[in-house]
C-alpha cells in the first residue's frame, strides 16, 4: 500500500495534526493531512527531538512579538549555515503575512520547534497542533539557503492553520484549502510576492482541484489534490461569490476575520463546521458560505476554470500570462490581492523588544 494510503487509513480524529510532505524543488507540493491525538503527539515531538543528540548545542529560544500575540521559538539541537538571525527572519515573515491578512495574528501565543536537519538543504515539512494555542513542529536542513528561506511558503500555511478551529478529517479539505488558498495572498498583501506570480501559480495548480472520476463530494473525497486544491477551489468560488453579491465591498478575508474574532481558532476541537461557516456568512451578509458547501459537500461540481479566469482578466498569450484589468471581474481580482490597509505591516522592526531579542532558559 502506498505511504500516503497507509497513512490515510491510520486516521483517528482526536484533534488536528497537520502533516506535509514536499518535495524541496521549484514549486511541487506533496502533502496530506493526518488527524491524531494532538497533546500527545506534539508533546512527543517536542520531547523527542529535545533529546536526540544532547551532546549537540541548540540555538537559543527567542521569543517573537508579532502583532496581535506571541511566538516562542524553540531549537532542536543543531546549527545552520546562515546566522540564526536568518531564521528568525523567516519566520517572523511568515507571522507578519498571516497577521496582515487576518489583522493580527490568529493566536496570542504559539510556540514554533525549528529542527535542524543534519546534512539536508531546504524546508521539509511542517506540523502544527492545537493544543496550547498552537505547536509547530518544523524541520529546516542545517544547510538551508536565504533563498531557501525567503522563497518558503510553509511556515506561512503552518501558521494559516492556526486561524480556524480544529475539523474532523471529513472537513480537512476546508483547513488545507484555506492554507493553500490564503497563503500566496497573505504574501502578497503583505508585499513579500507579486500577485501576477500568484495568479500565474493558481492558474497553474488550481486545476488540480477539480474532481474526477468517482468523486463524492469534499467531505467524502479525501484525495490529496481535493484535499489541499479542493478545498482551495471552494475558498476562490466563496471569495468570488461573495465579492460578486457585496459589489466588491466584502470578500472570503472578511468571512474568515469574523470566525477568528469569535474565536475559531485551531485550538478549539469543538466547532462544527456550519457554525464556523455560518459565522463568516454573518460577516459578509451573504449566506455563501453554507451554501457552497451544501453544494460540494456531497457531490463533485465541476468548476469552469478558463471561463474563470477569464472574467478575472487573467489570460494566456504566446504562452504569457497576460492581466487585462477591463476585464468583467478584475475589480475582484484586484480586490483578492490588495493590501487590506493603507500601511501594510512590515517584516522588519527598529523596536529591540519585537525582534526575538529575548533569550529563555532552556528546557
Ligand atoms: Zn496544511
Amino acid at each position: 500500500m502506498p505511504l500516503m494510503q497507509k497513512l490515510w487509513k491510520g486516521l483517528v480524529c482526536a484533534g488536528v495534526l497537520c502533516l506535509i510532505i514536499l518535495g524541496t524543488h521549484g514549486n511541487f507540493r506533496t502533502s496530506l493531512l493526518h488527524h491524531t491525538s494532538a497533546t500527545s503527539q506534539a508533546q512527543a515531538a517536542a520531547f523527542a527531538d529535545a533529546n536526540q543528540n544532547a551532546c549537540v548545542a541548540s540555538l537559543s529560544p527567542q521569543i517573537m512579538r508579532v502583532p496581535g500575540g506571541v511566538i516562542d521559538i524553540t531549537f532542536a539541537p543543531g546549527r545552520f549555515d546562515v546566522p540564526e538571525a536568518t531564521v528568525l527572519a523567516w519566520v517572523r515573515r511568515a507571522a507578519i503575512a498571516v497577521s496582515t491578512y487576518y489583522g493580527h495574528f490568529p493566536v496570542r501565543h504559539t510556540r514554533v520547534r525549528i529542527v535542524p536537519v543534519e546534512g539536508e538543504r531546504g524546508i521539509f515539512h511542517g506540523t502544527t497542533y492545537g493544543e496550547g494555542g498552537g505547536f509547530t513542529r518544523i524541520p529546516v536542513g542545517e544547510h538551508v539557503t536565504t533563498e531557501q528561506l525567503d522563497r518558503d511558503w510553509i511556515m506561512t500555511h503552518e501558521f494559516v492553520h492556526l486561524s480556524f478551529p480544529d475539523m474532523p478529517r471529513q472537513h480537512a479539505w476546508i483547513e488545507e484549502g484555506l492554507a493553500t488558498y490564503v497563503e500566496p495572498i497573505a504574501r502578497v498583501q503583505a508585499r513579500q510576492l507579486k500577485a501576477a506570480g500568484v495568479w500565474s501559480d493558481l492558474v497553474r495548480d488550481m486545476p488540480q482541484g477539480e474532481p474526477q472520476a468517482g468523486d463524492e463530494g469534499l467531505d467524502y473525497t479525501h484525495t490529496w489534490a481535493r484535499t489541499y486544491w479542493g478545498g482551495a477551489l471552494y475558498c476562490l468560488q466563496a471569495d468570488l461569490r461573495i465579492r460578486q453579491l457585496t459589489k466588491n465591498q466584502k470578500g472570503l478575508q472578511d468571512a474568515l476575520r469574523a470566525i477568528v474574532a469569535a474565536g475559531g481558532t485551531l485550538d478549539k476541537e469543538d466547532w462544527q463546521l456550519e457554525q464556523a461557516l455560518r459565522i463568516g456568512d454573518q460577516a459578509t451578509g451573504t449566506h455563501v458560505l453554507e451554501e457552497l458547501y451544501a453544494e460540494m459537500k456531497a457531490q463533485p461540481v465541476a468548476v469552469d476554470l478558463p471561463q474563470l479566469w477569464k472574467k478575472l482578466g487573467v489570460t494566456t498569450r504566446g504562452g504569457q500570462l497576460v492581466f487585462d484589468n477591463d476585464a468583467q471581474w478584475a475589480a475582484a481580482r484586484l480586490a483578492i490581492t490588495g493590501s487590506p490597509q493603507a500601511a501594510p505591516m512590515t517584516v522588519a522592526s527598529n523596536r529591540e523588544d519585537e525582534t526575538a531579542a529575548e533569550n529563555q532558559s532552556r528546557p
